[in-house]
């Protein structure tokens, strides 16, 4: 499989290509440039890694198969994910499934991908040059960044610099990440929002002067966002897998369709769904789930993708994102492969924050999506509910999904089997599930930290790993700056990258 550009501009490339560069040279995003033929899905392994090996392999041109093998053994291995199943598969309600994506080191999804990924990487740059290193630059909603800093820690050649809005991300967030041990990383706090920090990671990547002269230097500057096709690869495999843990369990039967909704900011998750769809999988809808920062489920509603809007802090806040950059790949797929229109429309984005799509795009879109936002309070609701009714506990993102599902099964006629995708640990965000389950506790104003603890203890869950012992743990990082700040202090920030032999 060769990648091409959605602004079309650009030569055809390998994966191993498309992975090292993050975005292509005219701006635009990597997508599969030869059509996906679908698969016989019913017919796949049920190991997890043999699943991945088997999917993924084909699109991982420029790579050893035996490499790409033993990359997602090494990142899927029951060290950094515990559950025998990676991704285990959990029924809370007749036809009702939660797919718990969480349980790696950062214990958000990004783990699944963030695993890998450096992995790809440091493959692809070892067939390189020998003075060339990679400078990784990510910017986070929160959950990316752990992710990020837990795959890159120490990957030869490789240094990373992580950028967090300082008031988006949630108090255990922010100390995963200010702990952070690896002496190729480094994690700045930005003050604004993650568009703002987002916003400061593309300049950098626009700006070909910065880019020379860090050239100059050996550096070869990627990304780890979900704009790399690497991060979106390896999501499709849990996909699959949940299908085939239903089939294997007579949920459903070999071939009977499925509806997935995913808790969605940056369209990554989600469009790993549309892609495991192109290539088989019986997909009844996918349901992305908004916030209130409900961009997507106005666009999938009228066809205007309208950002110009106020930004809103919410209990969910790795959705809260006005700019979904894996739009631009819908768009490419959606609209018939049309790299010029998809490159119109960014432009109206960039220079309007708005465009309109004609409607058999939107109609196209319609067919796979289904979209609805929740608020604050119902997701709050829904996280009480859900505990109290099926025992189970959610994270508020997770909620969102489960909120809009509630809608969803309301408005449209589809009795198919549903999962949810559970995209972090409840134990991040410990302050809104203290407020929905136990609301006298919370009124206590303790710590979030306190809080985990006290989580913990009512509910007999255990605290993932990595979340154990985080106000022990020495800071190690503390810069502030300004998103306009991010280009003239980069060289300031870099770490050193381990060394590539
Ligand atoms: C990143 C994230 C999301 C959004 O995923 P996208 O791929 O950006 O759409 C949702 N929930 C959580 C917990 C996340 O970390």
């Amino acid at each position: 499989m060769l990648y091409t550009s959605t602004r079309g501009d650009t030569p055809a490339v390998t994966a191993s290509q498309a992975i090292l560069q993050g975005l292509a040279p005219d701006g635009g995003l990597y997508v599969p440039r030869e059509a996906i033929t679908p698969g016989n899905p019913t017919r796949l392994p049920g190991d997890y890694r043999e699943l991945a090996a088997t999917l993924l392999t084909p699109f991982l041109s420029g790579f050893q198969p035996e490499t790409v093998k033993r990359a997602i053994y090494a990142a899927y291995s029951p060290e950094n994910f515990s559950p025998r199943e990676v991704t285990p598969l959990v029924k809370i309600a007749p036809q009702l499934h939660i797919l718990e994506l969480w349980h790696g080191p950062g214990a958000a999804f990004k783990d699944l991908a963030l695993q890998l990924l450096p992995r790809l990487m440091a493959s692809a740059l070892a067939s390189r040059s020998e003075e060339e290193q990679v400078l990784i630059l990510v910017a986070t909603s929160g959950d990316t960044g752990k992710s990020a800093l837990e795959g890159f820690r120490d990957v030869p050649g490789i240094s990373l610099v992580v950028y967090y809005p300082q008031t988006g991300v949630s108090p255990v967030q922010e100390r995963q990440m200010t702990t952070q041990e690896g002496d190729n990383l480094a994690v700045v706090a930005v003050r604004g929002n993650f568009d703002d920090a987002q916003g400061g990671v593309k300049t950098i990547f626009g700006n070909g002067q910065l880019a020379d002269s860090l050239g100059k230097k050996g550096y070869l500057l990627s990304s780890a966002n979900s704009i790399n096709w690497g991060r979106l690869l390896p999501q499709v495999v849990y996909y699959f897998f949940a299908y085939h843990c239903l089939v294997e369990r007579g949920e459903i039967t070999a071939g009977e369709a499925v509806t997935f909704a995913v808790p969605t900011g940056n369209f990554g998750n989600i469009l790993a769904g549309f892609y495991a769809r192109t290539l088989g999988l019986p997909v009844r809808r996918l349901v992305c789930a908004a916030n209130a920062n409900k961009v997507l489920a106005d666009f999938m509603g009228e066809g205007l993708y309208n950002a110009r809007r106020p930004f809103h802090r919410t209990l969910s806040p790795s959705m809260d994102i006005l700019v979904s950059s894996n739009m631009e790949r819908l768009l490419y797929h959606a609209s018939g492969d049309k790299p010029a229109q998809v490159a119109s429309w960014i432009k109206l984005l960039q220079e309007k924050g708005a465009y309109q799509v004609d409607n058999e795009t939107l109609g196209s879109i319609k067919e796979v999506f289904w979209s609805g936002h929740a608020t604050d309070e119902e997701t709050l609701k829904v996280m009480a509910g859900t505990y109290r009714e099926n025992g189970y506990l959610l994270d508020p993102h997770t909620a969102v999904a489960r909120a809009v599902l509630d809608r969803y099964v309301a408005e449209e006629d589809d009795d198919s089997t549903k999962v949810i995708l559970s995209t972090a640990s409840p134990f991040k965000f410990p302050g809104s599930v203290a407020r929905a389950l136990f609301p006298e506790e919370s009124s206590k104003a303790l710590s979030e930290f306190a809080l985990l603890e006290t989580i913990a203890r009512k509910t007999g869950l255990p605290v993932p790993r990595g979340l154990v012992g985080l106000t022990e743990k020495p800071l190690r990082h503390g810069r502030v700056i300004n998103a306009e700040e991010m280009g003239e202090t980069l060289s300031e920030v870099i770490p050193l990258p381990s060394s590539r032999r």
